[in-house]
């Protein structure tokens, strides 16, 4: 790792690990948080789970893991150019979507409805699960006992009322604050990561076409641009140079007003950073206003799109249906679930059960959701 700045994570002021274990012998403590985020089971099977689009709608879409993947690399950029903590980065970016459901957002709010009477499901909060108590790896603790930093940057959200519950971890979210720059760059990173490829998955599935798109000038910048200079450039290949120019922009705008900012404040190190009132990672306003712009139009025309409101709406079924189902039945499950299951279930009744449904379904990839539907329906 080249150096590190001042107001970088280090391991000489990391808040630790919950259990303690020895030093690595090869590699820092940054590093081996994102090796056991990748050898994980949640993280593999990222590669079935969808983000826009349904997994099996085709091969050539974004899914959950590529996704991850764009990210750590957009955010591994960024924390270099910074003098920020690169691993530390890449292992938020790798392990920040480890808690999705199946069926992307459409999934997490069914569920989140579904257990409403037993405490809601957050995806986030659901990552910090995934990595704190249900992946089963390691013989003296639950879990893969991550640093305080990662687990800090895995929770980019949180409600107030499950905030209470986790400590210092979730003290940002009740008394204002903010958490380690690596996280703050993670986190921008996840939003330029999908912003782009949504541009790209959207124009080649046909959703969207390149005309609409003009309307935002994040994309006709860059398009008069490509445009002028190779008149005769063919529709893919002109897409992806636009689309990489993009991406391109917000990374060297995120990079220069980052700078600005962090000269402005001057923070001695990362605990100056936690407690200031503003995060310092962030795009000026010109480009962040036109990346808001086409935030909002791939809301209103791809996402609320028919054929993918028609997709989210058979994936709403599935989850709700396998909830019911699981809910009402015993008997379902997995041995070790259903271990699991009558254990909680002693503990906390019907929440207890509840809970680790909502585990098993959020654990589910796209078609294993589809295929259990039809198994146990
Ligand atoms: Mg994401």
């Amino acid at each position: 790792m080249s150096e590190l700045a001042c107001y970088a994570a280090r391991e000489d002021n990391s808040k630790g690990r919950i259990f303690g274990e020895p030093q690595p012998e090869h590699r820092n403590q940054y590093q081996r948080d994102r090796d056991r985020i990748i050898h994980s089971a949640a993280f593999r099977r990222l590669e079935y789970k969808t983000q826009v689009f349904v997994n099996h709608e085709g091969d050539m879409f974004r899914t959950r893991l590529t996704h991850s993947i764009e990210v750590a690399q957009i955010g591994r950029t960024i924390a270099r150019a910074l003098k920020l903590n690169e691993d530390l980065t890449e292992a938020i970016c790798l392990a920040h979507d480890l808690g999705h459901t199946p069926f992307g957002h459409a999934g997490q709010d069914v569920l989140n409805n579904c257990m409403k009477d037993y405490g809601g499901f957050e995806h986030n909060l659901q990552s910090l699960r995934v990595v704190d108590l249900l992946e089963e790896r390691y013989a003296d603790f639950p879990g893969l006992n991550l640093l305080f930093e990662t687990r800090e940057g895995i929770l980019k959200h949180c409600s107030r009322k499950h905030a209470v519950k986790l400590g210092d971890l979730g003290r940002r979210f009740l008394e204002g604050g903010q958490p380690g720059l690596e996280a703050q760059v993670a986190n921008i990173a996840d939003e330029i990561a999908y912003n782009n490829h949504d541009v790209d998955d959207g124009l080649r599935s046909g959703l969207i076409a390149t005309e609409q798109l003009k309307v935002c000038e994040l994309f006709s910048d860059q398009y008069d641009i490509v445009s002028r200079q190779w008149p005769d450039l063919s529709e893919r290949r002109l897409i992806h140079e636009i689309v990489r120019r993009m991406i391109n922009t917000l990374v060297g705008d995120l990079i220069a007003n980052s700078r600005t900012k962090i000269d402005q404040y001057q923070p001695a190190d990362i605990d100056t950073v936690r407690s200031l009132p503003v995060p310092l990672i962030g795009l000026g306003e010109e480009i962040l206003n036109k990346h808001m712009e086409l935030k909002r139009f791939l809301r209103k025309n791809l996402y609320q799109h028919d054929r993918v409101q028609q997709m989210t709406g058979k994936a709403k079924q599935t989850v709700k249906t396998l909830f019911e189902v699981y809910m009402a039945d015993t008997g379902l499950f997995p041995k070790d679930v259903q271990l699991r299951l009558n254990k909680e279930e002693d503990i906390a009744g019907a929440s207890g059960r509840a809970r680790v449904i909502a585990d098993y379904i959020a654990g589910m990839t796209d078609r294993f959701a589809i295929a259990e539907l039809e198994r146990i329906n």
